[in-house]
């Protein structure tokens, strides 16, 4: 007999946007349950272990622009899983911090997961309505009914999802939504035999070629051993993002060869991010997609909304909780 739960508000990912969202409903009373598919939270904030190897291959770090979210990167540093990684490049006049997770950036979702109840590994197939509530089909054969819904996955990855449940979203949110683009990004994960030939702070991002960033793990605190994150451009991730991944990631290191310096590249792995950052995004903090229609409150938010970043995420979530709490 499949398992059932029933829940106030169920959120849909546990990346920046579904995290920070879970803790404001929580704080304010409401039962709260996150799904994510992936094994680890974050969503695009993501490490991984090769080896002795560690790397970001994500989200690289944060900036910092609006009180509140400089208050909770505050929090963050104060408990140890945020750190000021640097302001500006050598020779370049004093820029705004980059801060980054403390080993590696999941641990800032780690750190807003602590109280909320989170289901990892399980993929939302299909939702529905049934009556004044939301219906979410989970792929291990399990069932969610929740009174609301917020959904932070990438917005084609959300139409999708709403297209299982033939929900029908009103034609001017429709067009909004569509509207929405991405660009892809392939991210290598090189191990090395030796020091990079990278500069302090370790990290190096690129207006032209194939190269949009590289950074060192060894100098940037992640990894106990050389190893570099390679992140294709845009247009070069575009083009190549369904082609042989170890043989695109061996292009990208080969381009990097400069920035290697004299060590020899070990082993490697690549992933694709279909959806990394959004080109073209919405102007409103998030999306009540339920507002003047006959749906049970239905939400949705992500860095498709505040802002194409990190931040943009936690300030969407934190609008999406916002608009969830006041609506019926
Ligand atoms: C390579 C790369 C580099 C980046 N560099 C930076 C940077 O240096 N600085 C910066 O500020 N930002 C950077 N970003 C962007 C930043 O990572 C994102 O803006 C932010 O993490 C987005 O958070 P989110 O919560 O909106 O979405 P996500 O993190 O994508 O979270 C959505 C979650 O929903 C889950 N999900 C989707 N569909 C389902 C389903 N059907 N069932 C269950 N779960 C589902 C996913 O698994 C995911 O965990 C980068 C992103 C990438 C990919």
């Amino acid at each position: 007999m499949p398992t059932s739960y029933n829940t106030d508000i169920l959120i849909i990912g546990a990346g920046l946007a579904g995290l920070s969202a879970a803790n404001d409903l929580q704080q304010a009373g409401h039962s709260v349950l996150v799904i994510d598919k992936g094994r680890g939270l974050g969503g695009r904030l993501a490490g991984r272990r090769i080896g002795e190897a560690t790397f970001d291959h994500g989200a690289q770090f944060m900036t910092a622009r609006e009180p509140r979210f400089k208050a909770a990167v505050a929090s963050w540093i104060e408990a140890g899983v945020a750190e000021e990684w640097y302001s500006s490049y050598p020779g370049q006049p004093n820029g705004h911090p980059r801060y980054r997770g403390v080993p590696t950036m999941t641990a800032v979702a780690k750190h807003l997961a602590t109280d909320i109840d989170v289901m990892r590994n399980i993929r939302v197939e299909t939702i529905t309505q049934q009556q004044t509530q939301w219906r979410a089909e989970l792929d291990n054969g399990e069932t969610v009914t929740a009174n609301k819904l917020l959904i932070t996955s990438p917005v084609p990855q959300t139409l999708d999802l709403l297209a299982t449940g033939n929900i029908a979203v009103p034609a001017d949110k429709q067009a909004r939504l569509e509207r929405i683009e991405y660009e892809s990004c392939i991210a290598v994960m090189a191990i090395l035999d030796g020091p990079t030939a990278i500069e302090v702070p370790g990290a190096i991002a690129m207006e032209d070629g194939p190269i949009s960033w590289i950074s060192d793990n060894l100098q940037k605190g992640v990894s106990e051993i050389p190893a570099v994150t390679i992140h294709g451009s845009g247009e070069f991730s575009a083009q190549h993002l369904d082609h042989d991944r170890m043989e695109i990631g061996q292009q990208l290191i080969d381009a990097a060869a400069q920035y290697l310096g004299n060590a020899r590249v070990t082993d490697y792995q690549v992933h694709g991010w279909r959806y990394s950052k959004p080109t073209i995004v919405d102007d409103d903090p998030c999306m009540l997609l339920s507002e003047a229609t006959e749906l049970p409150p239905l939400a949705l938010a992500g860095d498709a909304f505040a802002g194409p970043r990190f931040e943009g995420a936690v300030q969407s979530g934190w609008a999406a909780a916002k608009a969830l709490m006041s609506a019926n």
